[in-house]
Parts: C-alpha cells; sequence; structure tokens
C-alpha cells in the first residue's frame, strides 16, 4: 500500500515522521509515495490535516487520510504520537475501512474578467472584508433571503461546525447530515438594517449564494487559504458531491470527539 507523510516543521512532528519513515522502510506491506498515494498521514494537529487535504485536493476521491497528532487540539487526528507501531501495525492490516465526511463546495465568480473558480473546503469559507463593513445579498435557492451588513459571514461543513463557526455560535451538526450551515459575524441589527441573527442550517438540495456590494476588498477564506486580491461578483455554496475519507481502524463516536475537545474530563456525579 502506497503512504505518504505529511507532516508540519514542529519538533514532534520532526520525530514521529522520522519514526514513520523508519517504520515504513522496514515494512514489506507499505511503500513511501508522496505523488499517489492511498494514505496520507497527517503529523500535527488539524492545521496539519487541513492543508494536507488541500495539498492532495485532486486525489481526494482515491485516498483515506489517517492522522496524527502531537500536542495539538486534533480534532480529525485519531492517533497520539506514542502510537505509531499501533498505526503500521494497523496500516499493515488495512482492509479498506474508511469513514467519509461531506465537503463544502464553493463556486467564485470573478468581476475583473469574467473567470469562475472552483474551490473545496473541509472546514469552512467565509466572505470578511478587510476595510469596514461586509454587505452582501444572500440568496437561498436564488431567492434572496437577507441583505447582510456585519463583519463577515462563515458557511460551515459538519466537521467544520467544530472549528471557526463555533466561535460566532453556530450550532454543532453531526456529519451524519450532509447540511451545510450559515453562520453571521456580528451582524448589524437596528431599525434601519436587519438580518435574521441565528444561524442557517440548509440540506443538499440547496445552495447559498452570497452577491457582495463592493467588489473589491473582499476576503474569501476557505480553510486556512485566503483569496485577497480578485473583486468578487458572487460565492455558491452547496455540499459537495466529492466527501473525505479517512481510515477507520479505530473509532471515535463524533459527539465523543466533541466531548472530549471541548469538555475535558468529567465527572459522572
Ligand atoms: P489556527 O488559527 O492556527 O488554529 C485554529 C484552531 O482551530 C486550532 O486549535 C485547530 O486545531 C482548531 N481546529 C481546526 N479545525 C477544527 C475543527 N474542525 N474542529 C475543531 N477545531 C478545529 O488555524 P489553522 O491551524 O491554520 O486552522 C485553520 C482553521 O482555523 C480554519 O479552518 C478555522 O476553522 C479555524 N479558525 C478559527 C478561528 C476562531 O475560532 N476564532 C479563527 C480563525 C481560524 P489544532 O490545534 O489541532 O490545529
Amino acid at each position: 500500500m502506497k503512504v505518504s507523510i505529511y507532516s508540519n516543521d514542529g519538533e514532534s512532528s520532526s520525530k514521529v515522521s522520522r519514526e514513520l519513515y523508519n517504520a515504513i522502510n522496514k515494512s514489506k506491506v507499505l511503500k513511501l509515495d508522496s505523488f499517489n498515494p492511498e494514505i496520507v498521514i497527517s503529523v500535527g494537529g488539524d492545521g496539519t490535516l487541513l492543508s494536507a487535504f488541500h495539498h492532495y485536493g485532486d486525489l481526494i476521491s482515491k485516498i483515506r487520510f489517517v492522522g496524527i497528532h502531537t500536542g495539538h487540539l486534533g480534532f480529525y487526528t485519531d492517533w497520539r504520537d506514542s502510537e505509531v507501531s499501533q498505526l503500521i501495525n494497523s496500516l499493515e492490516h488495512d482492509n479498506g475501512q474508511s469513514v467519509s465526511y461531506p465537503l463544502l463546495d464553493i463556486q467564485v465568480d470573478y468581476s475583473d474578467n469574467g473567470e469562475s473558480d472552483q474551490l473545496f473546503a473541509l472546514n469552512e469559507s467565509t466572505l470578511k472584508k478587510s476595510n469596514g463593513t461586509m454587505v452582501a445579498k444572500m440568496y437561498i435557492k436564488d431567492q434572496l433571503f437577507e441583505n447582510f451588513r456585519g463583519d463577515g459571514l462563515c458557511i460551515s461543513t459538519p466537521t467544520g461546525s467544530t472549528a471557526y463557526n463555533k466561535s460566532f455560535g453556530g450550532a454543532i451538526i453531526s456529519p451524519k447530515f450532509d447540511a451545510i450551515q450559515i453562520a453571521e459575524m456580528a451582524s448589524i441589527n437596528n431599525r434601519v438594517f436587519r438580518t435574521l441573527g441565528s444561524p442557517v442550517i440548509i440540506p443538499p438540495t440547496q445552495w447559498v449564494t452570497l452577491v457582495p456590494s463592493a467588489s473589491k476588498y473582499n476576503i474569501l477564506t476557505c480553510d486556512q487559504l485566503m483569496v485577497l486580491d480578485r473583486p468578487i461578483k458572487s460565492i455558491s455554496y452547496r455540499i459537495s458531491d466529492k466527501r473525505i475519507y479517512f481510515a477507520k481502524y479505530r473509532h471515535t463516536n463524533f459527539w465523543q470527539r466533541v466531548s472530549n475537545s471541548f469538555i475535558g474530563d468529567k465527572t459522572d456525579d
């Protein structure tokens, strides 16, 4: 099986990567291949896993990810840095088991030369403005829903609902739902300007379009990536027909993962 190691450059991640390289080189079953891997082992935290996802974006339907966390939150990462040999053993006995999660499909139309881009996000995409209030019309299924004014809007996947979305009071959505969530960032609400004021969750048959009123100075983010310098005409968001796959050698229930990440130690009484 062809395996790639995608690591951040922290000290503990580099140490884990060296252990992985040595173990894979000794293995009769595993082979290092960073160009056309079947399994990508991300070593770091969720930020590293997001980078690995974008790095291997073109191969996303063919690969499965495994995450080792090295002292970070590690929401997406099931393995600890002390578990390299257990992970190698699971890889050597792999039988293709996987779990998949929905992705966000982002269609951006630029206003400078009629070009467009299709992007994908694992966590979320946001639209903000670098100088002042972000103003945009928000459409759901091509029907005008509201005129937004505020810091910005955050459109997230279910697994991204625990990330940036959570900081804006968005709901946590189980990834068993193919849904996208739109959360407001500091909207302006008074007699003159009005937004819904609560997060909106839409099903896979529907889509959301944002049309910013000023095409310049808008900042579009896609996970940790940014589109800064191109005037945006409109952005449409929907659930992608592609998904991300993780090798499922051990199962951590989603709600247990949420509880471990955000609540921590608990007592029953
Ligand atoms: P970062 O600012 O260095 O780290 C953001 C934090 O979010 C890290 O603790 C990261 O975990 C955690 N995280 C990432 N994805 C998560 C998920 N799906 N569920 C729960 N926590 C998650 O940024 P980064 O490492 O480059 O990651 C980019 C992501 O950061 C963005 O996609 C966005 O969701 C998030 N972000 C959040 C805020 C906020 O909450 N105010 C602001 C900016 C960006 P690790 O420690 O394991 O890496």
